[in-house]
């Protein structure tokens, strides 16, 4: 089986770069085993400064925002976050969606981010879910929409994380099995999208309540080749366990 992938998500965290080089050196100092690693997603501004940094974390960002370089104030693109050392960045989180951001500005952002060289973390999950299995059909969507017309030969780039909205911030994550299935579902698509080579090349994870605790048993149970990580990945301690829990002491 392959290293489980684990990914750290700081959303809009922690208050200073100060705060967050100690989080990182804290993080590292805790792994020992050399088989154990993990990536960081950042707040972008504090990315050149943590690259800087002697780290096992390979460091990406949040989103990216998806314009061409030109006439945009405020923001930047793939390829400037990717000049800058971000080696892969999330795209489609639901707290971004929730504030508007479509499947077709996704499948667009993904399309830039595949060009300028950084891997890309793709979230899909539903609101709710209902007995008849609509939830499934809606995540197909995301994906199909999501994907469309990009090269199958970067599939390999394409991370796909399932991130159930009402897991995510919550007290409970939704359970190993909830995962296993949808994560079954998931490959269907892409397999549908692609070929099955192409489709077992993308990494499937499992996001929502990942605590030390519960991260060894959705490697073990839940289908999926790694984990995001929101709240316990700003813990060191918390962060730490997880990785040793799933690659080993
Ligand atoms: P959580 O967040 O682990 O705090 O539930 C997960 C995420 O937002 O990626």
């Amino acid at each position: 089986m392959k290293k489980p992938i684990l990914i750290g998500n700081w959303k809009t965290n922690p208050t200073t770069f100060a705060e967050a080089k100690k989080n990182i050196l804290a993080i590292d100092k805790k792994l020992s085993n050399k088989k154990q690693n993990y990536l960081l997603a950042v707040p972008d501004i504090y990315l050149s400064s943590l690259k800087e940094i002697k780290t096992r974390a390979q460091i990406g960002v949040q989103n990216i925002n998806g314009v061409e370089q030109g006439a945009h104030t405020g923001v930047s693109t793939a390829q400037m976050a990717k000049s800058v050392g971000a080696t892969f960045t999330i795209l489609g989180h639901s707290e971004v969606r929730k504030e508007g951001e479509t499947d077709e500005k996704i499948n667009t952002k993904i399309t830039q981010v595949l060009a300028s060289g950084m891997d890309c973390v793709l979230c899909v999950g539903e609101s709710v879910r209902d007995k008849e299995g609509k939830y499934l059909k809606f995540i197909e969507q995301q994906l199909m929409i999501a994907l469309k017309d990009i090269r199958k030969d970067l599939f390999s780039n394409i991370i796909i994380a399932y991130e159930p909205i009402w897991a995510v911030g919550a007290k409970d994550p939704a359970t190993p099995h909830e995962c296993f299935e949808v994560a079954i579902a998931i490959r269907r698509t892409l397999t549908g999208l692609a070929t099955i080579d192409h489709a077992k090349k993308v990494s499937i994870l499992y996001g929502g309540a990942v605590d030390e605790k519960n991260a060894p048993i959705f490697i073990k149970d839940g289908g999926v080749d790694g984990l995001l990580i929101g709240r316990a990945s700003l813990s060191p301690d918390s962060f730490s366990k997880i990785i040793i829990n799933c690659h080993g002491k």
